[in-house]
C-alpha cells in the first residue's frame, strides 16, 4: 500500500520520520515531500502547514504526485466531546467544515455534507491504539469538525458543539476527507486532544503539542507498520 501521511505542523510529523527508512526528500512547489519505508508500505510524508486551504492542497499533491492509495491525517485537537478529554484520541469516522454552510454544500452537486473515514482505516488505527502502552487516554471514534481558526472559548466551543456535536475541533482535517472524497481515495483523521478548546486552549496547546502530537505519530506508525 502506498499510504500519503500529512501532518500540519513540524512536530506532527517529526514522529514519523524518524521511523522511515530508505528516505527520500522531494520538493514540489512550497513543499517537501519525504517518501520511505515502515515495514511493508511505502509512504510519503509532508508537512502542509496549518489550515484547510493548505490542507487540501497538500492531499491533492499526495494524490497526484505521489500516487497516494490512501490518505491519514495525523496530529492534535481541541476536545469538544463531553468525556474526551486532552491526551485521549479521536479518529475520524465523519468530518465536516464547521465554518462552511454544509447545507448549501448539499444542495448542490456533488451533494455532498460531510466526509466519511473509510472504516478499514479508522479500525486500523482504533487496532493500533489499542496494541499500544496508552495510559490512561481513551480513544474514540467519532465526528470531528475543522475550520480555519484556534478556538479557545467556552462560547464558540458551544457553539460547534450545538450546530455539529463532534468530538473535537481542528484546522485540516475535513479539507483532507474533502480533497480525498473528490478522488475517491480511502482517508482517516487521527487527533490526540493538545487542549480544550476553552480559555485555557493556548495555553495548554504550548504545554501538549508535542506530547499529543506524537501520541498520533505512534499510532500512524503503527497502522502503516503493519501488513
Ligand atoms: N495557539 C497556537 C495554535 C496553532 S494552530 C499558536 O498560536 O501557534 C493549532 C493547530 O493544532 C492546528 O493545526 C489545528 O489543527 C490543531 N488544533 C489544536 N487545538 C485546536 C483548537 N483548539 N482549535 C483549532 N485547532 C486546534
Amino acid at each position: 500500500m502506498n499510504y500519503g501521511v500529512i501532518g500540519a505542523m513540524p512536530s506532527e510529523i517529526a514522529g514519523i520520520k524518524e521511523h522511515m527508512e530508505n528516505v527520500q526528500e522531494h520538493k514540489a512547489g512550497s513543499l517537501v515531500f519525504y517518501t520511505g519505508q515502515i515495514g511493508q508500505n511505502t509512504l510519503t510524508l509532508v508537512q502542509c502547514g496549518v489550515g484547510k486551504v493548505n490542507a487540501a492542497i497538500t492531499a491533492q499533491m499526495l494524490i497526484d504526485k505521489f500516487n497516494a492509495q490512501a490518505v491519514i491525517n495525523t496530529g492534535v485537537a481541541g476536545a469538544l466531546g463531553k468525556d474526551v478529554k486532552v491526551l485521549d484520541v479521536v479518529i475520524s469516522t465523519e468530518v465536516v467544515h464547521h465554518d462552511a454552510d454544509m447545507r448549501l454544500y448539499k444542495k448542490y452537486p456533488p451533494f455532498v455534507d460531510g466526509f466519511y473515514g473509510d472504516p478499514t482505516l479508522v479500525a486500523r488505527a482504533a487496532a493500533a491504539f489499542e496494541a499500544m502502552d496508552h495510559g490512561n487516554s481513551h480513544c474514540y471514534l467519532g465526528k470531528i469538525a475543522t475550520g480555519d481558526q484556534f478556538i479557545e472559548s467556552s462560547a464558540v466551543k458551544a457553539d460547534i458543539v450545538a450546530r455539529h456535536n463532534p468530538l473535537c475541533v481542528e484546522m485540516e482535517g475535513a479539507a483532507v476527507g474533502h480533497a480525498c472524497t473528490a478522488n475517491g481515495v480511502p482517508f482517516v483523521i487521527i487527533r490526540t486532544m493538545s487542549d480544550n478548546a476553552d480559555e485555557q486552549g493556548g495555553m495548554s496547546f504550548d504545554a501538549m503539542e508535542k506530547v499529543a502530537a506524537k501520541y498520533s505519530s505512534n499510532i500512524v506508525v503503527a497502522m502503516v507498520g503493519g501488513k
